[in-house]
């Protein structure tokens, strides 16, 4: 009988969810996005390194390095886009593509730009 019946917990999220509607995960993350695009926007809206403008690919950039340690301090996720807005987007910042991002990390530069050379 009693595994039939779910628990008190169980029964008040869900109610909670029935009677808020609007704080569903829609909803948060439409939010979350327009703040990011704002601050990508912001940047140029595109990589500085290959021109990416597909939203889903870019990446906040740290243009002098130290952004890991700065992501540690801010926190994960929408903390650096919290950051910049209150800070009045900053000019220590700039927008790359995951691509050409995760290529400067690990090899230093970015093959598109030594196609260029
Ligand atoms: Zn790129
Ligand atoms: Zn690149």
């Amino acid at each position: 009988m009693l595994l039939d019946n779910p628990s008190p917990r169980t029964t008040y999220m869900r109610e909670w969810r029935a009677r808020n509607p609007e704080h569903n995960a829609t909803y948060q993350r439409d939010w979350k996005r327009a703040r990011r695009e704002l601050v990508i926007n912001h940047y140029g809206g595109k990589c500085v390194c290959c021109g990416e403008t597909t939203y889903e690919f870019l990446a906040i950039n740290h243009k002098n390095g130290g952004g890991t340690q700065h992501r540690a301090e801010v926190g994960r996720g929408n903390g650096m886009i919290d950051f910049i807005i209150d800070n009045n987007f900053p000019d220590d910042f700039d927008i790359q593509c995951h691509n050409c991002n995760q290529a400067i990390g690990f090899y230093g530069s970015c093959p598109h730009q030594k196609r260029e050379e």
